[in-house]
């Protein structure tokens, strides 16, 4: 994939929650965004998968800006997938039916196609006997792989994470994880905002560390953990790797 950011700034009222961030990134598989809470990096992922919009300055993925009016923007959604903290799922519906109806809905396949294609993904993430279950019937873990299953079912370019193992205990992080992992293996573009830097360090090609509404430093990801360079970040991984 190809990402770049050029000057992007993005206020919240009074609080400037990006400030002028620039990043050029090319043939990457993978990118993770990490640094400390409040930093901006879940603005970054959202800015990048055109859930909102940036005051200033300029994104583009894959060399196509990414749009602002809104067909635009709805065909540039069907070229990604999000995967949120929360799952997002629908409460009132099975896990088949959470995947298949945005595909029918949104991505003009038919009913049997979608539902066909609904169960191929929830047996390749070993879901297959929970289709008929609705999301309070599922660990969290598990909700969380029928989001990813969802989030993969239009078969996107990209895929993005926004903290896909932050509600999750440690058993669960691991097999969404190892889900994630596999999909950067399989050769699935991935950008992930995360905490856990043991999979950071395992799983991406790139890192980019945002404090304070700045990338205060971007680079392969053995450069980033075996070389930091600003105080910031040797500060941060220190602390985060301690324990
Ligand atoms: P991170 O993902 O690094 O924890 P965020 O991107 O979530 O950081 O937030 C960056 C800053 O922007 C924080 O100060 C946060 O409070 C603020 N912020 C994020 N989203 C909103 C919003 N929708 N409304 C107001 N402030 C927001």
């Amino acid at each position: 994939m190809k990402i770049h950011l050029d000057q992007v700034t993005k206020s919240y009222g009074e609080h400037r929650a990006l400030d002028g961030i620039c990043l050029e990134l090319e043939d990457a598989r993978s990118l993770t965004l990490i640094g400390p809470s409040g930093g901006g990096k879940s603005t970054t992922l959202r800015l990048i998968a055109g859930l909102e919009h940036p005051n200033s300055g300029y994104i583009s993925v894959n060399e196509q800006l990414v749009p602002r009016e809104e067909s635009a923007l709805r065909n540039y959604r069907k070229s990604i997938g999000v995967v949120f903290q929360s799952y997002n799922l629908f409460p009132h519906l099975d896990a088949v039916t959470n995947i298949a109806l945005p595909l029918e809905k949104v991505h003009d396949c038919s009913k049997s196609e979608s539902i066909d294609r609904a169960n191929e993904l929830l047996k390749r993430f070993k879901l297959a006997a929970h289709g008929n279950k609705r999301p309070s019937e599922l660990s969290g873990g598990q909700n969380q792989r029928v989001a990813i299953a969802r989030s993969l079912a239009h078969d996107p370019d990209l895929i993005l994470f926004d903290e896909p193992t932050s509600a999750l205990d440690p058993e669960m992080s691991a097999e969404v994880l190892d889900v994630i992992e596999e999909l950067i293996q399989q050769g699935k573009d991935c950008v992930i905002v995360t905490h856990q830097m043991g999979f950071a360090k395992r799983a991406s090609d790139f890192v980019a560390f945002i404090s304070k509404g700045k990338i205060a430093e971007s680079g392969r990801c053995q450069e980033i953990f075996e070389q930091a360079k600003t105080p910031g970040l040797q500060q941060f991984l220190e602390r985060e790797l301690k324990y």
